[in-house]
Formats: structure tokens, C-alpha cells, sequence
């Protein structure tokens, strides 16, 4: 029966380990599929429900009550005091349409973060129907049997039934942040809390040790982490340091609208004499004209979009925040199996003392011949070769997958390195499945990157010398050599000698240098007058680990990725340094390093672990502005290159994978996991996953990175420049003390800003990845968003060309009517109000032309197909589509003061969209020009 109340609970940590299963209505073979199915029916699925989200009317009104919202109600409110009441009306609705479309695009972005959350879903390996498998974590339920590994996360409350070295981070339940020992024997203690239980684990926690096997008790709600989950739930999206600097942008142009008002006010008043009311209203204009609505939520969107992007293109990024410093990434610590490699391991020589074979076949198929000299050598011919593959095969957890339905190849699961082991084993004619039968493992040492190996102690079937446990040890050659005092040399064990020893290097290296990847293998048989104690659960590497024979080596290749190459050379026109660290041998790492290009010098400084751990801070720094590997590293010490290239001033993206990455993950600027092989840990404490290991996605990511800045940029040009056109007019009739009429109305500005501008901005948004932003080196974080560049474009280059078509069409239609001797301005004179139509059509009408402009920095935009951007051209549509209707439509006519246009008015305003794009092309290309003559002096 399955337990549904505590007491139960309590009484389970204290049954023997065997009796677990019944107790929890399983058995050893696990459930059966419908056994499952029906328990998910009473009892639901593994989740931890969410707390109730903010309302989304709050969401909403929060739009409407910001410092900008306020001062245009106030605004709105004083026009209708001032008895403008259709201006009153005019700056409530941008207030309510900037509110509305603020929220939308809010609520988009929203939804593409959860859509995204959605693609990271976490599994559990179990055993049903007698097998293990993989299983989406929510599909957990009480009586399922899980098994666990180093870097899992736990997804339910369970009892161990078995355990090896395990060790739990409760961090997430108690605070405290050393791992736990948990067993799975009976505790009979009473005066324990649930986490000090050393039998039970629990949801939310992570394995960070050793491995286990638990059987499921509490899911979902119940679980301790469950019933804490309104605690964990208050995590707040931090605003990113982008949105963070468009926050104060935004208050920094409110402050210049302000005082651009102020200074229009006094000058309306003083200069043209109007009266109070109508210079108040002139201003009001000039600051409503001048903030940019709707800045924010453009760039959440588009930080959004961009990681939706990003997933297509197999990197998962976490936090929006992300997207910027991927864009400003300077260095990349890359680790190289599985990134930069294939991870696609092939046995192809073997080596015992002095004896060569090599290995025929590819992949994980065991079609293939150990042979030497021409000829085929099996196992049972060759007894060291027969201790070498089958310790090898032993001491190994992967298993091969042969070709059936999910995959017409054979697969493997579990680590490839060791995957490749049993392979090798198989052509020299062992049967690995058999020999595990045969001596079954009693115990294992797990594989740690520390410690570079991985032993596992078996029971064979007849003695030997009087003792029938025998360890074997599979890693690093360097590290087995140093636990072994002995060699075994054509059947017999001798004593290891120097010369022996150096031979072995030198074999080591030889490979190495190739590019390969070298594993080695001892054994050692575990005698009682060896005093090898009698529990096996007081095996520890200090134990067992020492007086082994070295057998010999396995090489393997592992062929970088095909596309990592050109990711690399991308990188280098980027500015971005890439360093490798990994655990694998120094002179395999460079070899590998140079085959892909990361290292271009003949001999580059290759650091190993040891000599990192002796190097002062400010050594390291010193080699960390050169081409550098580091080799043979711990992950922990990933953490040391990280901040001493922060303190440098770098903006750090690291990869990792394991456990022991976790800090550096963490404080890398862009922490990357693998998805693959990545832990669980790992990918909770990344900033970005990548779904197929790959270096290049990363590459791929920064990319997309560098592009959201620069769309935000252009959005942010777009928008500024048509304030010079909107500000200019009323300039001339100030200064010209009212000798040229009012150009532009202030209910004009306020259609131009929120009515045309609006749509074909955000398409801009929108834009891919310009060619060439993989040319320049990275961003300065330290650069502003809106810096003196921008500026110089935005109001004197863009608004320059505005202004003039504005005013150029403004005078065009004055001039035909005899001006400056009729009295334009007074009253309802329909030949005024055609003229300021025609400055305000001419400002939109540049304004198309603009946005052509805008969508690209240096290239021509007729180079990136100048109708590409579907978003921008409805927005041009839209846009005409509204200025149509504002000339045409009596009641739009008589709120804007609009007049309609002649033909030859149109005709005017067709030649500006035009000419406003070819004189940026022309700059542009004056701009490429002078790069390339640039480049040709260099
Ligand atoms: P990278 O750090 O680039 O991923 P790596 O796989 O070589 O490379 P680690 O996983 O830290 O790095 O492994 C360190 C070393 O330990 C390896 O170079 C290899 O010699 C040894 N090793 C790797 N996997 C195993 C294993 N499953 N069993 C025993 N030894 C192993």
C-alpha cells in the first residue's frame, strides 16, 4: 500500500533497506508502467504548483502610474484647465496608448520567457518494468525506484536503498551549504529532523557525490521542498544592467524634454508674447515630443526575441540579462571534450609494455580487428591485452545501445570514453556482458576529475593467489603510474622501473602529440595480509588505490567538431580570445588546440593544474594576456582564471559541465553547461545551456548577443532622430518672433511620436544579425547605450535631413500661396493648414526613408534586401495608412488641423523617402571606403 501520511514516513527510515520496497508498495524490478499510470491518477504529478502570479490587471495599471504616466496626466489635465480640451484629450490618449502598448509588449516577452522555461524540462533515471530509463521528472511517483549520480538533482522525497560515497547538497532545504553523508541503512534514532534522516533524501536537493539507488515517497506538494515552495517562489527578475541604463535613459532625455520645455515656454512667452495658456500648451508639445514612449518594453522584447532566436540555434539562455553580456564577451574558457571535440570516442591503439596493436573499425560498433604486424590477435591469445580490455570494460558505466528504432547506428549511454572501452573489448572477442556476469563489481570509486581515475573492485569467479577480489583502476596515465609499483610484462607481474617508467611517457606523449587521448589501466588483487578490511564500505581510494600492477594503455581518438574551426576563426575577427582548460593531458590539449586553430604560435604556454595551483596572482595574470592553455586542471580551479581574467577587466564566458563547475559557472559573466553531458547542478547554476554541447553555438550566441545591442541602438536612433524635426518648426517661429508661422502643431508632434513613429521602430527591433558585427571587437561594457555617436546621427545627421524636408515642404506650399504677405496663421485659414499637413507629411515621409536607413550601421541597405524586415515594411504601411486618414477624414482633419494635399504636394513628399536614403547610402559608403583604405595603410 502507498504511504499517504507521515507517521509512515518516520517508521520508513527506520526498515532495513530490503524491506523499503514493500513498505512503499514497489519491489526491486520497480513499477510496471500501468502500476504508474494508475497511482498518477489518484495521487497527480510530480509538480510543485506556482504560487499565484501578480494580477494581471496590477500588471496592467502599472503602466499607468510611473513618473513619466503621471506628468502627462497632469499634462493632459492642465490642457483641459487651459481650455484646449481636445489637447487634454490628445496627451491622455498617448498616455493611454503608450500604457497599453507598454504592457503588451511586456506580456510578449513574458510569454517567450515561459515558453522558454517550458523547453528546459528535468528528468529522473528510474527502473520500471525491471529496466532503467529516463523519465520526465514530473512523471515521478511514490513506489518508483530512481537511481542516482553525481550532479543529479532529486525531484522527489525518497528513501535509499543503496548508496556509494553519497553525498547530498541540502543547501536548498536547511542553508547549509556542506554536503551531507547519506546511507541507506535503517536509523533508529528518534530525536532526528527529517534532513538530519541519513537514510532519506529529498526533492530540490542535488547529488553531489557518489551514486545511489532511492525508492520515491513523497512527490510533488508533499515533499518537505513542497511544502516550503512559497518561499522559493519569491525570486524576482532582477533587472538587467540594460534595462537598468534604459531606466536612467529614459529619466536622463525626460529631464532634457523638460528643460527643452521650459526653455520654449519662456521664450514663447517672452520672445513671441503669447499668452500663458498657449505658451504652457507650446511646451507641454515639446517635452511629450521629446520622451521616448515605449523604450523599455521595445527592449525587453527584443532581448526576448532574441533568446527565442538564440534556442532555434541550440543555445537555452536563462535570464534576459544574459543576451547583453554575451554581446560584450571577450574571452571564452572553453573545456575541450565533448565542445570542441566530437566526444565521439574510438579506440585505435593499445599499448603494453612496448607492444603495439592497433585498433580497426569506427564508431561505437564492435566490427573491427586488434591487430599487430598485419595480423589479427584476439584476447584469449594474448593475456595482458585480455587483463587490459576486460579491467577496462569492467570499470566502466556506460552502456551500448545496438541499432533498433530510436537510432540505425549503435549509441551509447553514458560517458563515451568509457562507452569506447567495452567497444575495443568486443572486437578482441570478449564478451562484456558476460565477464560482468562472471565477476560481478562489489564496489565502486567513482570517476572524479580530481582524481583523473576511477576504480571499481569485482569478485572473480576462481581465486588467485588465495584471494578472489581483484580492483581494477582505469585513468590518467601519469596518476596510475604513480599507484603502481609493478608491471605486468608477457604474463608476468615485475617490478615497475624508472626506465619502464619514462618508456611509458614516452608512449604517452608520443600519442598525445597526435591529438589522441590516453587511458591507462592497473589492477591490484586485494589480499587480507594486505589489510584490506573486511566491510566493503570502508573501500577508499587510500585503501585501495596503491601497489597496483600497471597494465597498459588505451588510446582513443576523439576528432574535434567540424564546425568548430570556422567558430574559432569567427572569433578571432570578433576580438575574442578563447582559452582552453581542461582535465585531459597538456600535450593532447595542444595538439588539439592547434588543429583548430585556438593557438596559432608554435609553442604555446600549456599551464597544467599543478603549476597553475603554484602560480602567484599576478603571474597569472601576466600569462593570461597571451595564448595560453591550461591542461590537466581540477574544475575548482577554473574558478582562479575566471576572476584573474575579470580582474583584467575581461567579460568571461566559461564552460562547464560537472558538479565542481558550479562556482565558476556562477561567476563567469556568461556561465554555459553542456546539455548533454551536463549535470544538473551544472546546467541550475549556468547562465546558458547549450542543447548540443557545441563550441560553435556559443559562438552563435554571442552573435545574436552583439545583435540585440545593436538593434536597440538602431530603435534608439529611429526614434531620437524625428525629434529634431519635430522641435525645429517651432524654433523658426520663435526666433523668427512669429514672422514664420507655426510649422507644426503640438497635436502634429504628438501624432508623428506616438501615431506614425511607433510601428516601424519596432521592426527594428527585430533586425538579424548584420553582416560584419562578427568583425568588430566587443562592446566596452563601460559604453553607453546613447553615446556622443548616436547623438551627432540622431539630431544632426537624421534630424538634419527631417528638418529640411520639413521645412522645404512647409515653405513649398507657403510660397505658392504668396507668403510672407498673407496672414497665415489667423484662424481657421485653410491654406495654413494645408502648409503645416505638408510639414508634417514631409516629416513622416523622411521618417520611411530613415527607418531604411536605420536598419543597417555600415552596410548598404540595399545590400541586406532593403524589404526584408516584414515588421518594418507593415509599419511603413501602417504609417501611410495613418497619414492618409489624418489628411483625409473630416473628423481626424479637425482635431489635428489637417487639410488635404494637392497632387503636386504628394509629389513633393515622394521624393523624400528616396533622398533621404541615398544620402546615407552615400555617407556609408564614404564610411566602408575610408575602413578599407584604412585597412589597405595598415
Ligand atoms: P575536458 O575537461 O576538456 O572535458 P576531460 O574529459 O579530459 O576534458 P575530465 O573529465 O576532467 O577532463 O577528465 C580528466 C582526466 O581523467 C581525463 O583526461 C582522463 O585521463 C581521465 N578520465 C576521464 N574520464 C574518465 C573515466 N570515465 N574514468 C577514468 N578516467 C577518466
Amino acid at each position: 500500500m502507498v504511504t499517504e501520511n507521515a507517521v509512515k514516513e518516520e517508521t520508513i527510515a527506520k526498515l532495513p533497506a530490503d524491506k523499503v520496497y514493500a513498505a512503499l508498495g514497489s519491489n526491486v524490478g520497480g513499477l510496471s508502467r500501468s502500476q504508474a499510470e494508475e497511482r498518477q491518477k489518484k495521487l497527480g504529478k510530480n509538480l510543485i504548483e506556482e504560487k499565484k502570479k501578480k494580477s494581471i490587471i496590477l500588471i496592467f495599471l502599472g503602466n499607468f502610474v510611473h513618473l513619466m504616466a503621471i506628468l502627462l496626466w497632469i499634462g493632459g489635465a492642465v490642457a483641459f484647465l487651459a481650455g484646449m480640451p481636445q489637447l487634454g484629450i490628445a496627451v491622455w490618449l498617448v498616455n493611454v496608448i503608450n500604457g497599453v502598448f507598454s504592457f503588451w509588449q511586456e506580456h510578449r516577452a513574458g510569454k517567450a520567457t515561459d515558453a522558454l522555461r517550458n523547453m528546459l524540462p528535468s528528468y529522473a533515471r528510474v527502473i520500471r518494468d525491471g529496466e532503467e530509463q529516463k523519465i520526465l521528472a514530473e512523471d515521478l511517483i511514490i513506489g518508483d525506484i530512481i537511481l542516482l549520480e553525481e550532479g543529479d538533482k532529486i525531484s522527489a522525497d525518497a528513501r535509499l536503498v543503496e548508496s556509494s560515497d553519497l553525498q547530498v547538497d541540502q543547501s536548498t532545504l536547511t542553508g547549509e551549504s556542506n554536503p551531507v553523508r547519506k546511507i541507506k541503512d535503517a536509523v533508529l534514532k528518534d530525536d532526528l529532523t527529517k534532513a538530519e534522516t541519513p537514510n532519506l533524501i529529498f526533492a530540490g536537493t542535488s547529488v553531489s557525490e557518489g551514486n545511489g539507488k532511492a525508492v520515491v515517497m513523497e512527490i510533488g506538494m508533499r515533499t518537505e521542498f513542497g511544502k516550503i515552495a512559497g518561499l522559493t517562489q519569491n525570486m524576482k527578475e532582477v533587472q538587467s544592467p540594460l534595462q537598468k541604463e534604459l531606466n536612467r535613459l529614459t529619466k536622463q532625455i525626460s529631464v532634457i524634454a523638460i528643460s527643452f520645455g521650459v526653455f520654449f515656454f519662456v521664450a514663447a512667452l517672452l520672445l513671441v508674447k503669447e499668452p500663458m495658456a498657449s505658451s504652457f500648451i507650446f511646451a507641454l508639445g515639446m517635452i511629450v515630443a521629446f520622451i521616448p514612449e515605449g523604450l523599455l518594453p521595445t527592449v525587453t522584447l527584443s532581448l526576448a526575441m532574441a533568446v527565442q532566436r538564440m534556442s532555434k540555434r541550440n543555445a537555452l539562455v536563462k535570464k534576459l540579462s544574459s543576451v547583453e553580456a554575451l554581446g560584450s564577451t571577450t574571452v571564452i574558457c572553453t573545456d575541450k571534450t565533448g565542445t570542441l571535440t566530437q566526444n565521439e570516442m574510438t579506440v585505435n591503439h593499445l599499448w603494453l609494455a612496448g607492444r603495439e596493436y592497433e585498433v580497426t573499425g569506427v564508431g561505437y560498433s564492435p566490427n573491427g580487428k586488434i591487430m599487430t604486424g598485419g595480423k589479427t590477435v584476439s584476447a584469449s591469445e594474448d593475456n595482458d591485452m585480455n587483463l587490459l580490455l576486460t579491467g577496462a570494460a569492467l570499470c566502466s558505466n556506460a552502456r551500448l545501445l545496438p541499432p533498433g528504432e530510436e537510432s540505425a547506428r549503435y549509441t551509447v549511454l553514458g560517458d563515451p570514453t568509457e562507452a569506447c572501452l567495452g567497444v575495443a573489448a568486443e572486437k578482441a572477442g570478449i564478451n562484456v556482458a558476460k565477464q560482468s556476469e562472471l565477476t560481478p563489481r562489489l564496489r565502486e570509486l567513482p570517476f572524479e576529475s580530481r582524481r583523473k581515475r576511477m576504480t571499481t573492485v569485482h569478485r572473480l569467479q576462481k581465486p588467485i593467489e588465495g584471494t578472489r577480489l581483484i580492483a581494477y583502476v582505469k585513468g590518467a596515465p601519469k596518476e596510475i603510474m604513480k599507484l603502481s609499483n609493478t608491471i605486468r610484462i608477457n604474463g608476468t607481474v615485475t617490478h615497475m622501473e624508472e626506465e619502464m617508467r619514462s618508456r611509458i611517457m614516452d608512449a604517452n606523449d608520443n600519442y598525445a602529440r597526435q591529438g589522441l587521448r590516453v587511458l591507462a589501466v592497473a589492477y591490484r588483487l586485494l589480499k587480507k595480509e594486505d589489510n584490506i578490511p573486511a566491510s566493503m564500505s570502508a573501500y577508499t581510494p587510500e585503501i585501495i588505490e596503491q601497489n597496483m600492477t600497471f597494465v597498459g594503455l588505451v588510446v582513443m581518438a576523439d576528432p574535434p567538431r567540424p564546425e568548430v574551426a570556422a567558430a574559432v576563426e569567427e572569433c578571432r575577427h570578433a576580438g575574442i580570445r578563447i582559452i582552453m582548460i581542461t582535465g585531459d593531458y597538456g600535450l593532447t590539449a595542444e595538439s588539439i588546440a592547434k588543429r583548430i586553430g585556438i593557438v596559432k604560435g608554435a609553442n604555446p604556454r600549456v599551464v597544467s593544474g599543478l603549476e597553475l595551483e603554484e602560480m602567484s596572482d599576478e603571474q597569472l595574470k601576466k600569462y593570461l594576456k597571451d595564448e595560453i592553455i591550461f591542461a590537466r586542471v581540477a574544475p575548482e580551479q577554473k574558478l582562479r582564471v575566471v576572476s584573474n581574467l575579470q580582474e583584467l577587466g575581461e567579460i568571461v564566458a566559461v564552460t562547464g559541465d560537472g558538479v565542481n563547475d558550479s562556482p565558476a559557472l556562477k561567476k563567469a559573466d556568461i556561465g554555459v553547461a553542456m546539455g548533454i553531458a551536463g549535470t544538473d547542478v551544472a546546467k541550475e547554476a549556468a547562465d546558458m545551456i547549450l542543447t548540443d554541447d557545441n563550441f560553435a553555438s556559443i559562438v552563435h550566441a554571442i552573435e545574436e548577443g552583439r545583435a540585440v545591442y545593436s538593434n536597440i541602438r538602431k530603435f534608439l536612433l529611429y526614434i531620437l532622430n524625428s525629434n529634431m524635426p519635430e522641435a525645429v518648426p517651432s524654433a523658426l517661429f520663435l526666433f523668427s518672433r512669429g514672422a514664420i508661422p507655426l510649422p507644426l502643431t503640438v497635436m502634429q508632434i504628438l501624432t508623428i511620436d506616438l501615431g506614425t513613429d511607433m510601428m516601424p521602430a519596432l521592426g527594428l527591433g527585430t533586425e538579424k544579425p548584420e553582416k560584419g558585427i562578427m568583425d568588430q571587437p566587443p562592446r566596452d561594457p563601460k559604453e553607453t547605450l546613447l553615446n556622443k555617436k548616436l547623438i551627432i546621427k540622431a539630431f544632426l545627421w537624421y534630424g538634419m535631413l527631417g528638418s529640411l524636408a520639413s521645412a522645404f515642404s512647409y515653405f513649398f506650399v507657403n510660397i505658392q500661396n504668396g507668403w510672407p504677405d498673407i496672414p497665415l496663421a489667423s484662424g481657421n485659414n485653410p491654406v495654413y493648414f494645408r502648409a503645416t499637413t505638408m510639414a508634417l507629411a514631409a516629416i513622416v515621409f523622411s521618417q520611411i526613408g530613415a527607418v531604411f536607413n536605420c536598419r543597417t550601421e555600415k552596410q548598404s541597405a540595399f545590400k541586406v534586401g532593403l524589404f526584408k524586415n516584414k515588421q518594418v515594411n507593415l509599419g511603413i504601411i501602417i504609417e501611410i495608412i495613418l497619414i492618409f486618414a489624418l489628411v483625409y477624414l473630416p473628423p481626424l482633419q479637425s482635431v489635428f488641423h489637417t487639410a488635404p494635399l494637392l497632387l503636386s504636394d504628394w509629389l513633393l513628399l515622394c521624393i523624400w523617402p528616396p533622398l533621404v536614403l541615398l544620402f546615407e547610402e552615400v555617407r556609408k559608403l564614404w564610411l566602408r571606403n575610408k575602413k578599407q583604405a584604412g585597412s589597405k595603410n595598415l
